[in-house]
């Protein structure tokens, strides 16, 4: 098991990320032949391989592309595009050698320094100089340089540092490739409800690999087997190679990720020849390995450096202290003023600019406005206007903290009015109405899914009451029957398709219960008691039966304690999962204490590092809604499943095969958390019940040796034994345990709670396959860590509740 593992920072909170994790393993299946792949050698030798080549580029310089053409691009970074024909055309066969051809100067730069020594204007100078040749773009081998350090460290502090410094020099050298680097750093082209996707086939990175760097298939899948990882493949293969076609055109970091928009947008006949042509180019220019390594890892979307969203706000709200462009008119800190304040100073200063970033973000989650806004003005509060909420720009929802039972739930809300409201077990909805009527509806992981539901957008002029012209609500999407108002299984929501849904054909009719409201008439109401949102949602809007109503709600005190019980059963029969519990006021009706946060924020919790605030500050409880964070002003009481009514969402990743009469099955199976850091999955429990026999076939059949969803150890994977046969990982199933074990042989969250234990799961059960999410929406190892200690609390309040030992037995027993 890899030491970053072990070492890795405890306290870490669960970052959700949308972006598509897909697996090493499906890059290397299905190869389609390729020139090289005829070689028996195990390589070509760089001779005949350049001949080859430069054979076929002739032959695609003088036929015509069968590709569409590429639209234009709207940035203005994007003028700097080459069309992929000029490119080609500057193929000439020449060997070179591969050794020296590497970017010594941006290899050099210290990153992880500590940004109050390091000297940003120093190496901007110099780099500018170095870059002058590429119009001043910043090199793809700077960028380079801060993964490998970053992937060098397992320090979040180093990482943040680096990426701080990184953001630094580029802000002063050449402003104008922030934004693609941070696009490419958070491994991602686009925000998540727009919708690009790069959409490379499994097969045409390994194709891509065996034509720039001489490999056949068999030599690929040596390395494949050796490494794992689709970079380190990449790695090793441009290590080996001593000589290339032509001197690379030195990549830069706005040709990189022009490279992966025109992947993205190229569509139609052809497209798959123009995306694999932009694949090759980009293999065919890195200089040295680190950048083939990080190209491929890009391609896959598996960048693997622990830059996760809240780590780039970090690092972007930190950078903007020290630096801006030359000739912007905005004040920054000096860093020798920086570096003579007292630690907890400087902290309060990062903390004051970390909270603006993340508040903009949060409420505005787009770098493509929020860079620009940066560039302009630097970290000030106007981020927070110019960057806010914004029709038809999904805000990051508010989320729930969990809880034991309703006893804890009224423990915790004592003074406190509060509302209970039926936990739907659907779909959550984000509905955008602008004055004009367009309409938008985005997923709880801010997808556009405004053409899965075109039976909701239909409804949006009945339901919005006159008075109304613009607003954002929430709510769940559930599935109802319509003649009688039932609500059906979570399941039959899902049998409804993501995308172009034809109104007129639409089997499974749905219904949006309403439980908040964000946004009306102009103006946000994030600020807003819930009391007064909730209030708004059901005076201005109009219900229609069984298509749009409120959910069902119940007001209480702590003292109601037999009627909340009362409602709790109401919702679990009525096919709900439980209930939402929501503070309705600001105010705290007596002096109680205060209750704790938890925030969705990694930092928050990063008892380890110095810089950052602590976890579970006391903070008080307000009814305002909180964009991105989960506090304890919504609890979620789920109904019992065991002696834990919390549930996993966990990746089956391998089987052993079955004994007796499930001989024929893999049983158990393995199952895994994600590790969003480190892009690991991390082994957690065995499990063999809940499973039906028919279940048992079904995943037989599916997971059938030889197939390609068996696959070889992957190297992604953390667990110390090794089960019969490894899943290539695709699924995700909820589990019900009944408690959070600290463990030896599993790997899951090693580092967060323990060293040298990670943690399982006790009377793992299998509930149902969540047809709903992927591989990357998963437990994280972070989340399954926050539970375990949730119960290590709730076991230790349980041991001082107790009720004193008996004396005199005590005595006797001595
Ligand atoms: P789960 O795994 O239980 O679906 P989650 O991680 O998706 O939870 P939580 O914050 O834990 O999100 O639970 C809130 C979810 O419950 C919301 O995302 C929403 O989809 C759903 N929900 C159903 N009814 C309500 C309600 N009345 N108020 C808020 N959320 C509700």
């Amino acid at each position: 098991m890899s030491n970053s593992v072990k070492k890795r920072k405890r306290d870490d909170v669960p970052v959700s990320s949308p972006q598509r994790n897909r697996s090493i393993a499906s890059f290397f299946k299905g190869q389609a032949t390729s020139i090289v792949s005829e070689d028996t050698d195990q390589t070509l030798s760089d001779e005949i391989l350049a001949r080859k080549l430069q054979e076929e580029w002739n032959q695609s310089d003088t036929v015509p592309s069968t590709g569409e053409p590429i639209s234009a691009p709207s940035k203005p970074e994007d003028n700097n595009i080459e069309p992929p024909n000029k490119a080609q055309k500057k193929n000439t066969l020449s060997l070179q050698s591969s050794v020296g051809t590497e970017d010594t100067l941006s290899l050099a730069v210290p990153f992880d320094q500590s940004p109050l020594t390091f000297d940003s204007t120093r190496y901007a100078e110099e780099l500018k100089g170095h870059w002058s040749s590429e119009s001043g773009n910043a090199s793809y081998a700077l960028l380079t340089r801060a993964f490998v350090l970053a992937n060098a460290t397992t320090s979040r502090i180093k990482i943040v540092d680096t990426l701080v410094n990184f953001l630094r020099v580029l802000v002063e050298a050449d402003p104008s490739s922030v934004l693609p680097a941070v696009w490419l750093a958070t491994n991602s082209i686009s925000p998540p409800y727009a919708e690009m996707e790069l959409g490379l086939g499994g097969s045409s990175i390994s194709k891509a690999l065996k034509k720039i760097y001489g490999l056949n298939s068999q030599g690929l899948k040596t390395l494949y087997d050796r490494h794992g990882d689709a970079g380190d493949v990449a790695f090793e293969a441009k290590k080996r190679q001593s000589f290339t076609l032509m001197k690379p055109k030195p990549l830069t970091i706005k040709g990189v990720y022009q490279s992966l928009q025109k992947i993205a947008i190229s569509k139609g006949t052809g497209s798959q020849e123009t995306k694999q042509r932009i694949v090759e180019k980009l293999l065919q220019d890195t200089r040295g390995a680190e950048e083939s390594r990080y190209i491929v890892r890009t391609l896959v979307q598996n960048l693997r450096i622990g830059a996760v969203k809240t780590t780039m706000l970090i690092a972007l709200a930190r950078a903007f202290l020290y630096s801006k462009p030359s000739g912007a008119d905005y004040a920054v800190r000096p860093q020798q003023e920086l570096a003579r304040l007292k630690k907890e100073d400087l902290n309060e200063v990062y903390n004051n600019a970390e909270e603006i970033i993340k508040a903009s973000y949060a409420r505005h989650p787009d770098y493509n406005d929020l860079i620009p806004c940066l560039l302009d003005i630097g970290v000030t509060e106007e981020i927070l206007v110019r960057c806010g909420l914004q029709l038809h720009i999904p805000l990051r929802p508010m989320l729930g903290s969990i809880t034991r039972d309703l006893s804890e739930v009224l423990t915790k809300l004592q003074g406190r009015d509060f509302t209970c409201e039926y936990k739907y077990d659907g779909q959550r909805a984000q509905l955008h109405c602008d004055e004009k009527g367009k309409v938008s509806i985005f997923s709880r992981h801010l997808e556009n899914m405004t053409e899965k539901y075109p039976d909701l957008v239909s409804l949006v002029p009945q339901i919005r009451g006159e008075s109304v012209s613009s607003f954002i609500l929430e709510g769940e999407v559930v599935a109802v029957d319509q003649e009688t108002g039932e609500l059906l299984a979570f399941q039959v929501l899902t049998n409804r398709a993501k995308k172009n849904v034809d109104i007129g054909t639409i089997k499974v009719n749905v219904c949006l219960f309403a439980f908040d409201l964000m946004y009306l008439n102009g103006i946000p109401l994030l600020n807003r008691p819930f009391r007064e949102r909730r209030e708004l949602l059901r005076s201005l809007f109009v219900e229609i039966p069984n298509r749009f109503t409120w959910v069902e709600s119940f007001d209480a005190t702590s003292a109601d304690s037999e009627t909340v019980l009362e409602f709790f059963k109401g919702a679990t029969d009525t096919k709900c999962e439980g209930i939402m519990v929501k503070v309705l006021d600001n105010v705290l009706k007596t002096n109680l204490p205060e209750a704790s946060e938890t925030t969705n924020n990694v930092d928050d919790m990063d008892k380890s590092d110095p810089k950052v605030p602590k976890g579970n500050r006391r903070k008080a409880l307000l009814s305002t809604y909180e964009p991105d964070k989960r506090l304890e002003s919504w609890l979620k009481v789920k109904k019992d499943y065991s002696t834990s009514s919390e549930t996993l969402d966990l990746i089956p990743i391998g089987g052993w095969h079955g004994q007796g009469r499930k001989a024929k099955w893999w049983s158990p199976i393995l199952l895994a958390v994600r590790n969003p850091e480190t892009g690991s999955l991390e082994a957690v429990t065995k499990c063999m019940s809940g499973f039906t026999d028919k279940f048992y076939q079904a995943n037989k059949a599916k997971y059938t040796e030889g197939s390609p969803n068996i696959i070889s150890r992957p190297s992604y994977v953390e667990y110390y034994g090794e089960p019969d046969v490894w899943f290539e990982p695709q699924e995700v199933w909820e589990m019900a345990f009944a408690d959070i074990t600290l463990s030896p042989t599993y790997t899951a969250a090693i580092g967060l709670v323990s060293d040298e234990r990670g943690l399982s799961l006790r009377f793992p059960r299998f509930l149902r396959v969540r047809e709903d999410k992927s591989v990357d929406e998963a437990t994280t190892s972070d989340y399954l860590a926050l539970l375990w200690r949730k119960q290590f609390e709730r076991s230790q309040k349980e041991e001082t509740e107790r009720p004193a030992p008996d004396t005199e037995l005590d005595w006797q027993e001595e």
